[in-house]
């Protein structure tokens, strides 16, 4: 991984429009992600470490605290993209923005840069239903007390949270992904608060937030344990999770690369299987089915977690042709029958976690504690 120590020689220079939101309510100021010391900025395009001398960049306000470690994405690459959108896209309204991002990716056609920016545009009003519901009881206890969105991505959904008057702070692994997101979430009448992080080393103090929601975002992760040792750590006793993803034994083709079958290969095989059927990469892909995500959230977390079986939401089937939306009301139906839960966890196409923080004593869970400095 090439970056290593941030906020060197070559990102000392910002680009003119970057403009400085380093304003973080006081209980949720992000801290130090190698010791979790206190950051103080160091001009417009740093911030230091107080404890360990590390320093980091800031691109548009948002500090990069990301260490180095597996990662689908080039740090580097994705920090000077980030200021090239921001230098490029100042002038444009917010969907212009969003195609800016996707246009500038080698290989995608017109068709496909439309179709995912309009996808990312109406996502905060196709996650309004969700915040209203599943995840309403996860999404924080107001201004002072705002939710944790562990890979917020893009920032649709503390967009459609902001937009309910739900606010929450965001972590993400893209540095461009993150500055859309905070365009993202001002557009909806929120503040945005965001850290570009590896979801393995939260830049949060211990037992500190008391809601995450994290979305499509633990089949993605180089080390799922460490993800979830950590959301374990940075969440208070009562903390309520939220997670969704993808089943690995669903009978519907993967959703990352529309090929049947790969969740019931052994892991090693996967790759070689979707690489052959579809010549796509399949690095940074693993899709856990019900059973091995509860075990690794008994081994690695403090939350009593249950599974539930999601429907497909009104939103997505008004957008469905009517075969398909019948399909999916069908779909509802069953999946809301009690007797066929366990089928619809064991092969259905996605899951949901949801999940209550215990307290620390007594349950062994000192062990996640990482040394203060
Ligand atoms: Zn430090």
């Amino acid at each position: 991984m090439k970056l290593d120590r941030p906020g060197g020689a070559d990102h000392a220079r910002g680009a003119a429009s970057e403009t400085i939101r380093f304003a973080t309510p006081a209980p949720f100021a992000w801290c130090c992600p190698r010791c979790r010391g206190a950051l103080a900025a160091e001009g417009p395009d740093a911030t230091a470490c107080a404890a360990c001398g590390a320093r980091y960049a800031c691109v548009g306000g948002i500090p990069d605290l990301r260490l180095p470690g597996p990662s689908w994405i080039d740090h580097e690459a994705d920090r000077a993209l980030a200021r090239r959108w921001l230098a490029e896209t100042a002038d444009l309204d917010l969907e212009a923005a969003v195609r800016w991002i996707y246009a500038s990716r080698p290989d995608w056609d017109a068709e496909r840069i439309a179709r995912r920016t309009r996808e990312v545009m109406r996502g905060p009003a196709r996650l309004a239903d969700d915040v209203a519901g599943w995840l309403a009881p996860c999404l924080g206890g107001g201004p002072d007390d705002p939710f944790l969105d562990v890979g917020c991505g893009n920032g649709t959904l503390l967009a459609a949270a902001a937009a309910a008057g739900r606010p929450g702070i965001g972590i993400d692994v893209s540095m461009a992904w993150l500055v859309v997101a905070a365009r993202m979430i001002a557009e909806h009448g929120g503040h945005p608060v965001l850290a570009c992080a590896m979801a393995e080393a939260l830049p949060l103090a211990d037992g500190t937030v008391g809601g995450v929601v994290s979305l499509d975002v633990i089949e993605h992760v180089g080390d799922p344990a460490a993800y979830l040792r950590e959301i374990s750590r940075v969440a208070r006793a009562g903390c309520r999770l939220a997670l969704a993803t993808p089943n690995r034994f669903s009978l519907t083709a993967e959703p990352h690369v529309f090929v049947w079958g790969v969740g019931w290969l052994p892991r090693p095989l996967q790759a070689r299987y979707v690489r052959w059927r579809s010549g796509k990469s399949y690095d940074y892909n693993r899709l856990l089915s019900t059973r091995e995500a509860m075990r690794l959230l008994r081994r690695c977390t403090r939350f009593d977690a249950r599974l539930v079986v999601p429907p497909v939401s009104e939103h997505d089937i008004a957008q469905f042709p009517e075969g398909r939306a019948r399909l999916a009301r069908l779909y509802n139906r069953l999946a809301s029958v009690r007797a066929l839960r366990p089928l619809f966890l064991a092969v259905g196409p996605f899951f949901r976690v949801v999940g209550i923080c215990r307290p620390d004593a007594g349950n062994g869970s000192g062990q996640h504690r990482t040394a203060r400095p």
